[in-house]
């Protein structure tokens, strides 16, 4: 089968011929119907040797959907042919964490070896992909795989680190949306849909800017000196009630605190590398500063049924297998106007 993988380090991904995986027992095997392109790809494939860890060859794409193809030994409960969202953040299914559904903080995982999809696991940017458990089949029932595969992450990710930051969105609140990439144009319309929150969205590109307004942006600021200040301007110098960072660079970061107002939420969602110094006097008083991982699979079902109300939906450019490099340089570039999506 066709898929695209991580081969080489700072070699970028690859289009390549690998045998079809067959399903181990408990195993199912998706035939792939639509995977998603994530910035968090290009954050492993821009890590040096000694700091790279999820393996090589790597299949990419931990945003998958699929239709059963074949059940491995002992699995029950699927008919092939049906459709299903793939939750990636795989735990070890019986932890504390893991019985409330957050997988994605189960402690045990790493040390079990156990890796998502597309981040250690094959990844499902290929024809099939290998699913190790049924409960991480959330089912699609008529949603289009293609227009809802990112929701498993870009809108999932948002979500997670939305609601947990809930009581800060009150009617009056403000919230700040820093970068409006495949998670922050998903953070935005999650906010309107769950919220009275007026939504300030900041992006460096003006493209990025006109989608914002597009989903629902109450304002929108041009990122970069001088942000800071329009924010307080529009917040009547209080600053925001929460503050999300899609980007996580030492200049978002600084200015998620910049504008964060007292007794806040700061939630930093992007893997850039930046670092908020918390303590009394470098933190607005009373402030949280909290970096939320992916999210749980309840919040999963929650994310596709608020997509079933048309409240919520991702803005998609179809690729196909082939085109899957260019759209990696695309995404690497800035270039995708909400989320690069591959259908096999
Ligand atoms: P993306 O490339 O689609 O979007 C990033 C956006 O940020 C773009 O619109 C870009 O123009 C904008 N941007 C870049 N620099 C900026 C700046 N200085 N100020 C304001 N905006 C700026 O990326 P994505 O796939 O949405 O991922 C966003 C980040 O979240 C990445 O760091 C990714 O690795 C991370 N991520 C984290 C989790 C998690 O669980 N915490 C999950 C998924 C992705
Ligand atoms: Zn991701």
């Amino acid at each position: 089968m066709k898929a695209v993988q991580y081969r080489e380090i700072g070699k970028g991904p690859e289009v390549v011929e690998i045998d079809t995986p067959e399903p181990g027992p408990g195993q199912i095997r998706l035939k792939v119907t639509a995977a998603g392109l994530c910035h968090s790809d290009w954050f492993l494939m821009d890590l040096p040797e000694e700091q790279y860890t999820y393996g090589l060859p790597l299949t990419l794409g931990h945003e998958g959907a699929g239709v059963v193809d074949k059940l491995g030994d002992g699995v029950e409960g699927l008919k092939v042919g049906d459709p299903y969202a793939i939750y990636g953040p795989w735990g070890c299914g019986r932890c504390h964490a893991c019985a409330q559904g957050a997988e994605n903080y189960c402690p045990y995982a790493a040390e079990l070896g156990i890796t998502p999809p597309g981040l250690g696991a094959p990844g499902a940017m290929a024809e099939y992909v290998i699913v190790d458990d049924p409960r991480h089949l959330v089912p699609l029932g008529d949603l289009d795989p293609v227009e809802t595969v990112s929701l498993t992450d870009a809108g999932l990710t948002p979500y997670h680190a939305i609601v947990s930051a809930r009581e800060k969105l009150y009617p009056g609140g403000v919230a700040v949306v820093i970068g409006v990439g495949g998670l922050g144009h998903v953070g935005v319309q999650i906010l309107r849909a769950i919220s009275q929150v007026t939504v300030i969205a900041v992006d460096v590109s003006e493209e990025k800017l006109e989608l914002a307004t597009e989903v629902g942006a109450h304002h929108t600021v041009v990122s970069g000196p001088g942000a800071a200040d329009s924010i307080r301007e529009l917040t009547n110098g209080l600053g925001a009630s929460a503050v999300f960072d899609f980007v996580g660079v030492q200049p978002t970061i600084d200015l998620a605190r910049e504008v964060a107002a007292i007794n806040s939420f700061i939630h930093i969602v992007g893997i850039g590398g930046g670092i908020l110094p918390t303590g009394f006097f470098s933190t607005p008083m009373g402030a949280a500063v909290r970096a939320p991982y992916w999210g749980t699979r309840g919040e999963l079902i929650e994310v596709l049924d608020l997509a079933r109300t048309g409240s919520v939906g991702v803005h998609v450019e179809r690729y196909d297998l082939d085109q899957a490099v260019e759209a990696y340089r695309k995404l690497h570039h800035g270039e995708v106007r909400g989320r690069a999506v591959v259908v096999p």
